[in-house]
């Protein structure tokens, strides 16, 4: 599938869009231009993991496979810089777009998909957020039930684990420190909705220069290639 990258007055559509929302909303934003092959009121329904893949294949069209990026060490806290690459990170991916159900006592279930994660947004209990999470993710269950569900949240969560890979993507680092390692979550959403709101800003901030400057209109700048733009900006000592 291949995937166009937006011109800059969309991403500053984009942005503008995405400024006010949750996280949960912005990551279906993107994937809405990402994924322009599916109506958008299905995508609060797709897997984590094919909102993920999205997004990892927008970035790598808008700003390259690689992604450096700084985590702060979870034992001393020496912050070190981790190299990404998108094409290393959508390797041996499935391509299935609808949640995959799997069954526990008799009860069936299917991996979370964002209206989900939307629902358990407000719960500060991470242990009360997975046991609603788990609800919310229950399709069918036998009658006079009596399954506690905070007894079986731990088997779930790695049945959905393995289920939906890219629903959650971990990375195994160690410390060029102390050298402990551990398993550090990647956000794609967040890492990407911090690339385009400092593209944005950064846009704007060029708008702003040469309106000022020129008197032109923020089309008629955005109209500019990136070459002309950078030269006359350096023409104003910008
Ligand atoms: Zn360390």
């Amino acid at each position: 599938m291949h995937m166009q990258a937006p011109r800059e007055a969309e991403i500053l559509e984009l942005w503008e869009r995405g400024l006010a929302r949750h996280p949960i909303d912005r990551a279906l934003l993107l994937c809405a231009w990402a994924r322009p092959d599916l109506p958008s009121s299905q995508l609060p329904d797709l897997s984590l993991g094919a909102i993920n893949r999205a997004l990892l294949r927008l970035r790598e069209t808008c700003f390259g496979s690689r992604i450096s990026a700084y985590v702060d060490c979870e034992h001393c806290g020496e912050r070190m810089e981790i190299t990404l690459d998108t094409g290393q990170l959508l390797k041996d991916v499935n391509e299935k777009d609808t949640p995959a159900e799997f069954e526990i006592s008799n009860h069936r279930f299917r991996v979370p998909c964002s209206r989900d994660l939307a629902t358990i947004a407000l719960e500060r209990d991470i242990k009360e957020a997975s046991v609603k999470l788990l609800e919310q993710c229950c399709l069918s269950h036998p009658d006079n039930t009596d399954l506690e569900f905070s007894s079986v949240v731990a088997e779930a969560e790695t049945i959905m684990a393995n289920l939906d890979p890219e629903a959650n993507i971990n990375l195994a680092l160690t410390c060029e420190d102390c050298g402990e390692s551990w398993l550090a979550d990647f956000n794609i959403g967040a890492l990407l909705w911090d690339e385009i709101d400092a593209r944005a800003r950064s846009l704007l901030a060029e708008v702003h220069s040469l309106a000022r400057a020129y008197g032109w209109t923020e089309s008629e700048i955005l109209a500019l290639s990136p070459q002309r733009r950078a030269t006359y900006l350096g023409m104003v000592g910008i």
